[in-house]
């Protein structure tokens, strides 16, 4: 019998576990949404410097052209996810409730949306270390499971650093998103094309995709396609929240502990989510930018809930419409229940790291009464870090952000809700830790 079978998988310490709502999507094939009459292009979809706009109102543009190049090594490129013509370069709404400056592109519906002709074709094979990172950031390719960082960036690993491991994140531990379940089964071939890439960029002679053990069809899928020199390899850990964490997933996965304050990079680790690296095994190959995603549309109150392939830029408002949208929108979210962004209006675009648009009734977004804690210590025991998050609230009510910070380690937390989730007296501790750092960084800036 198979020890791992017998003793369980492996995991980490700590963590949560969640419904899982994710059969109303997870066995649904990705369909692809229709083009959107208007498309709205933020230039600042990725942490580090907003692209810059190339083009001008009123110029036409083809799918795939290049509309706004990187303004330096920590920022990407943009291409036009549709054939149409540039309406203006001004501001727009975010989901956050403020605006940002995006190009806005009236769709050509005429046009058969073909793709800008390419007659690049890359070898990656004969391509140079730098080579191939300047390629990757030619594709516009950030993290697509949220994090939204320059992945060229991240696959450009310090001098002092040695990568002995690829860590393929395949776990989606978020409820309710199923994008990276079916790429995994849809798009086998990206998927290990960009493996490869990565590792040839990272210098790693091995990668391990990581799934959670409630994807075993993923596992039985892409088995067969794996190289028989042992290079790359899949494993299922076990199905709990946060497992797609960087250091749970490193964790379970290889039993090394990333410290805090350390990088994966200095563990030998080169982390990637899939849906990433699928793009780059995609699109890189042929030169290609990043124009469309797969999105996990789902809910309540939604008739086709489902995974849709739309373009970047594509509204809310249109993507919920096509989804059959009957609800209200109090209750939209971007991304996943546990780390995703309530939004204040249907009027924004999903941009290169949203992976979902999760709509929950006023049940689940209702706010219960916050009691005062009564020391329970379950945050403590749910923090997958070992931060102490009871500590860090009564803290956070003190206003004393600067100890937050200095002894409680604040800047370890990186947000995954689990305290708040399991506090009985509903204290929203993961917002008030957001609100500290916040206020640590102005802090640090007017500091100098
Ligand atoms: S939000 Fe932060 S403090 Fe709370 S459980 Fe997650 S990592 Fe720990
Ligand atoms: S879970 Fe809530 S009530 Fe319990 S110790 Fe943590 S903050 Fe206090």
């Amino acid at each position: 019998m198979n020890l791992l079978r017998l003793f369980g998988k492996k995991t980490f310490p700590r963590g949560i576990h969640l419904e899982e709502h994710k059969a109303e999507t997870n066995a649904k094939p990705t369909r692809r949404l229709p083009f959107a009459p208007e498309i709205i292009v933020p230039l600042a979809q990725h942490v580090g410097k907003p692209a810059k706009a190339i083009v001008f109102k009123g110029q036409l543009v083809t799918r795939g052209e290049l509309i706004a190049i990187a303004d330096g090594f920590m920022s990407v490129p943009i291409h036009a996810p549709v054939t149409g013509t540039i309406k203006e370069i001004g501001l727009a709404k975010t989901a956050q409730g403020g605006k940002q400056a995006a190009i806005i592109i009236t769709t050509s519906l005429s046009s058969g949306q073909q793709l800008l002709d390419s007659d690049i074709q890359f070898d990656y094979l004969q391509m140079s270390r730098e080579e191939l990172i300047q390629a990757v950031q030619n594709t516009g390719i950030v993290g697509l499971g949220g994090a939204a960082f320059p992945t060229h960036v991240k696959m450009q690993t310090p001098a002092d650093c040695s990568i002995h491991t690829v860590l393929v994140n395949g776990c989606e531990c978020e409820p309710f998103l199923t994008t990276d379940h079916r790429l995994m089964l849809e798009r086998i071939e990206h998927l290990l094309q960009g493996i490869r890439i990565s590792m040839k960029c990272v210098d790693a002679p091995k990668a391990i995709i990581g799934i959670e053990d409630n994807k075993m069809d993923v596992l039985h899928a892409i088995e067969p396609h794996l190289p028989d020199d042992n290079s790359i390899r899949i494993k299922a850990i076990a199905t709990k929240y946060p497992q797609g964490a960087q250091k749970m997933l490193a964790y379970s996965l290889l039993g090394i502990e990333i410290p805090s304050g350390s990088r994966s990079s200095d563990a030998g680790l080169a982390i990637f989510n899939v849906a990433t690296l699928a793009k780059i095994g995609a699109l890189l190959p042929k030169g290609h930018g990043l124009i469309e995603r797969t999105i996990t549309v789902t809910g309540d109150s939604l008739e086709n809930p489902g995974n849709y392939l739309a373009p970047i830029g594509t509204p809310l408002r249109y993507i919920l419409d096509h989804a059959g949208f009957k609800g209200k929108e109090a209750g939209v979210i971007l991304g996943g229940p546990m780390m995703g962004i309530p939004v204040r209006s249907l009027d924004v675009p999903i941009t290169k790291g949203t992976g979902g648009v999760l709509v929950l009734d006023e049940r689940a977004t209702r706010r219960d009464d916050i009691s005062p804690c009564i020391k329970c210590s379950s945050c403590l025991q749910a923090c997958p870090i070992n931060l102490n998050p009871s500590e860090l609230g009564l803290l956070a009510a003190k206003r004393q952000y600067d100890v937050m910070e200095e002894k409680y380690h604040l800047n370890d937390c990186f947000e995954c809700g689990c305290c708040s989730y399991v506090c009985p007296s509903n204290i929203p501790l993961v917002q008030y830790f957001r609100i500290a750092k916040t206020l640590n960084r102005e802090r640090h800036l007017q500091n100098g």
